[in-house]
């Protein structure tokens, strides 16, 4: 028997967060754990802890589940504070590499796993050229904070749908958002953000977005005939989507939401590589076949030096007009596979009919001002999945050294 959820539990019983303190499962401080063939991830609420003092608990917690004798490749422990929010992450094993073209590390036998530190992003291209010449911000475009890429293995799993809430979730949280719509082949957003027979606008040679429920926004889809197929070569599609970004004036933002074609083909790679983006979200259903897809496209991404925050389980079940779920097409291969990759697991993302109808006559807000049963279930999981994803973006961005956690002491 490999490793299950139970019996990394048991193993939990023997750490402690100091010796005189009860163990963590009797002290309540284990929250949650998952565990799939050799990889398994655990988080545990401790409380503030200095960094040596987070890994010396890891530590505790990686040679507990070593103890019980199965084989064991990769061990994520995420230290959480009381509202879930994931405060140090310490790493065992696993598949991390992100340098620029390299592929992922196959995974350490279990004796050689030792804590890995992540390492920074790599250096950019010389290519990347910042807009504008004069202060540019980490993201090459001139007031863009950071540019978050959402893909998916396939088409139709969603990937839009996440996009375009999380976009309108950070935006509701005071957060300054920009969505581009970069799904040159099938450019759902003008739909889905009901921009109508809006028409982009030019001024000064340069795109104004549309500013629409409370997000900046672009779309490839209203500067084409919506009723032409779109077929793009590499270059072309390379070409028009690094112009269609760097020439909109996004004005400041914090976070930059593209919203990529579906696929791990050559025009989703040169998309990702045109931009430098700082972490990518990938979708993906919970069937067997979805995954395999997903897990392609999380290393098409890891293999350009993008760091994978990480993977949103979307229709992982259907919640009818009385509230109830169906898991559909089961539920859980998601999460199962970010731990696979070593990734961390941002939510899950259930089906409901007023998420297609809001997503269909372009009123996301509505999703986050529930009035029934499904959508209050629906409004729940993305909210927690912004806050996973906000969680992820800030370590990420520590670890780049892009920012430093902050004190504050009144
Ligand atoms: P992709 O970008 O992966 O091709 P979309 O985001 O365009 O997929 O979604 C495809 C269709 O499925 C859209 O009509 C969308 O409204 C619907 N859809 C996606 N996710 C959900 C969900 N969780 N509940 C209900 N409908 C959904």
């Amino acid at each position: 028997m490999s490793l299950n959820r139970e019996l990394v539990k048991e193993a939990m019983k023997g750490v402690r967060v100091s010796p005189q303190s009860p163990d963590v499962v009797a002290a309540n401080q284990f929250a949650w754990a998952a565990a799939c063939d050799t990889y398994a991830s655990v988080k545990l609420r401790v409380g503030a802890l200095d960094k040596p003092g987070f890994d010396r608990v890891a530590g505790e917690a990686h040679k507990a589940l070593l103890a019980l004798g199965k084989p064991l490749d990769s061990l994520i422990v995420e230290f959480i504070d009381d509202l879930g929010t994931v405060i140090h992450t310490t790493r065992f094993g696993g598949p991390v590499a992100r340098s620029k073209n390299a592929t992922p590390a196959a995974p350490q036998a279990a004796h050689a796993a030792a804590p890995v530190t992540p390492p920074s992003r790599p250096a950019q291209d010389a290519g990347h050229r910042p807009i504008g010449g004069v202060n540019a911000d980490a993201s090459g475009i001139q007031g863009v904070g950071r540019i978050i890429a959402v893909g998916a293995g396939k088409g139709g799993v969603g990937k839009s749908t996440i996009a375009l809430n999380l976009a309108v979730g950070l935006a509701r949280r005071g957060k300054s958002v920009g969505l581009m719509d970069g799904d040159i082949y099938g450019p759902s957003m003008p739909t889905m953000l009901g921009l109508g027979s809006l028409d982009p606008v030019i001024h000064e040679g340069l795109l104004q977005p549309f500013a629409v429920h409370g997000v900046k926004c672009m779309t490839i889809g209203k500067l084409v005939d919506p009723e032409k197929p779109l077929i793009w070569r590499g270059p072309m599609a390379h070409g028009a989507f690094k112009q269609l970004t760097e020439q909109t004036r996004w004005g400041e933002l914090d976070y930059l939401i593209v919203d990529l074609p579906p696929g791990t083909g050559d025009v989703s790679l040169t998309l990702a590589q045109a931009l430098k983006v700082a972490g990518a979200v990938v979708v993906c259903t919970p069937q067997k076949v979805a995954q395999d897809d997903a897990v392609r496209a999380a290393k098409m991404f890891q293999q350009l030096g993008i760091e994978v925050l990480g993977v949103v389980e979307n229709m992982s079940s259907f919640v009818a007009d009385d509230g109830k779920s169906y898991e559909i097409f089961g539920r859980g291969g998601a999460e199962q596979m970010a731990q696979r990759l070593g990734v961390p697991f941002l939510g899950a993302i259930p089906i409901t009919m007023g998420l297609r109808v809001n997503s269909d006559t372009g009123n996301p807000t509505l999703n986050f001002t529930p009035t029934d049963a499904p959508g209050k279930r629906l409004h729940a999981a993305l909210e927690a999945m912004i806050d996973q994803f906000e969680a992820q973006a800030s370590l990420a961005a520590m670890r780049a050294g892009a920012t430093r956690p902050t004190l504050t002491i009144s």
